[in-house]
């Protein structure tokens, strides 16, 4: 197996770099503490092509392979998770579920505004009453003529006040449980959908997270995205990609974490010496640095396996559990080799930890992965 990078991923590797260190990381704890993201970075993003990764370039896409996306991801992870997690939902989880499930009609309407940065993607999944257990949702859409009209409500979604088009989840049949789930392209500015921002997030505070509210939304018949019955086949095939790009930002998290540890254990001095002479900060930073080989690993093998069209979703879960639970881990270690100043918000490890902490519970939680790691294991189903 060959890990080195081709000439096209490094050169998309350094064009990242580049990118973050020139755009993100100057604003980063501004965007943190004015608790907004400069929305101009979407534009931005679309413009070096950012949004398009994977997608064809007849639909506007900038084509690359799935390894190219983690390399991009991690990149912007190690910049600001608040700017990673707007690619990865409205490229991961919408623009590339549009190329997947959509009909000719709906690539062509979505998908060049959505690679451009024109427009932006949010993923409607989460309800109020149904988080793990998404195939229960109680978002109802019912067949009226041409048109099915949407009641309900979805909670904690990734670029939800911004977005300009939201892939719905709903049950539009009476089958029990997720067999009656429909996936659907709600246009954001359809009557009767509000949008409330959810302030007060532990981290991500630069992302626009929000509550969407559905009051009789009249959407076309022809919106459904993939056959009516097959939504959560739909937010599932989603999910198993997205969750590797999540695992690609963490390691992007635990490679910050990384690289300020070190930084400052070699300036700063404790003991007539810098602490990176104590045996003890160097097993912090030693198990960083593991945490960091480990998750890329496991998230690079997703890459290829998707690549090579070989099944990935346990892999995916595995990645994204490994981690997410490894950026928790690293941005904790890096605040201890910080000490206090690694509790105030003018150096970086605080928000590291901030941010890192969600992602052990969005797309799946933990707990949820450990269940599709364990599904795969025995056949035996715990949901
Ligand atoms: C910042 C942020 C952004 C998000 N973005 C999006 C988005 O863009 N779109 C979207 O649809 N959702 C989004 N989410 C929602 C996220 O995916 C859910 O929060 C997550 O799936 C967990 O659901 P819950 O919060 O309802 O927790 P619950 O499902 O209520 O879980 C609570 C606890 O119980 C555990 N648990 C539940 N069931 C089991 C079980 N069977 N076995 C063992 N343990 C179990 C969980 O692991 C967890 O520890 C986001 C959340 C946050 C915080």
């Amino acid at each position: 197996m060959n890990l080195e990078l081709s000439e096209e991923q490094t050169a998309v590797r350094r064009l990242a770099r580049d990118f973050v260190d020139r755009e993100i990381t100057p604003n980063v704890i501004g965007w943190d503490r004015a608790e907004e993201v400069d929305r101009s970075i979407v534009k931005k993003l679309g413009e070096v092509g950012f949004l398009g990764l994977t997608i064809d370039e007849e639909y506007g896409g900038s084509g690359g392979d799935h390894l190219a996306y983690c390399l991009v991801t991690e990149e912007l992870g190690r910049g600001d998770s608040s700017v990673r997690g707007i690619v990865s939902v409205s490229l991961g989880l919408v623009a590339k579920t549009i190329a997947s499930w959509g009909s000719e009609e709906q690539k062509r309407r979505w998908l060049p505004g959505l690679t451009s940065g024109s427009s932006l993607g949010c993923f409607g999944l989460t309800e109020p009453g149904t988080g793990s257990d998404a195939g229960n949702l109680a978002t109802r859409a019912v067949r009226d003529g041409d048109s099915y009209v949407v009641n309900g409500s979805k909670m904690f979604i990734t670029n939800g006040t911004w977005a300009d088009v939201v892939l719905l989840f709903a049950r539009s049949t009476d089958a029990p449980g997720h067999r009656g789930v429909s996936a659907f392209l709600v246009p954001a500015d359809s009557p009767g959908l509000t949008r409330r921002a959810v302030h007060g997030k532990l981290g991500l505070r630069g992302q626009a997270t929000a509550e969407l509210v559905l009051e009789d939304v009249r959407v076309p018949a022809s919106a459904m995205l993939g056959p009516e019955g097959k939504g959560f086949a739909v937010a599932m095939s989603a999910l198993a990609k997205g969750r590797m790009s999540v695992a690609a930002g963490c390691v992007g998290i635990a490679r910050a974490a990384l690289e300020a540890a070190v930084a400052y254990a070699t300036e700063r001095e404790q003991f007539g010496r810098t602490i990176a002479h104590h045996q003890l900060v160097q097993e912090l930073l030693s198990d960083i640095d593991v945490d960091v080989d480990a998750a890329r690993l496991l998230t690079w093998r997703v890459a290829d396996l998707i690549d090579r069209g070989e099944p990935f979703a346990t892999a995916s879960s595995k990645a994204k559990l490994f981690a997410s639970e490894a950026a928790v881990r690293a941005a904790n270690n890096a605040l201890q080799v910080f000490g206090g100043y690694g509790y105030i918000d003018e150096y970086p490890v605080g928000k590291l930890l901030r941010d890192a902490r969600v992602m052990t519970l969005y797309e799946g939680t933990s707990q949820i992965q450990k269940l599709v790691i364990g599904r795969a294991l025995t056949g035996v189903s715990a949901f």
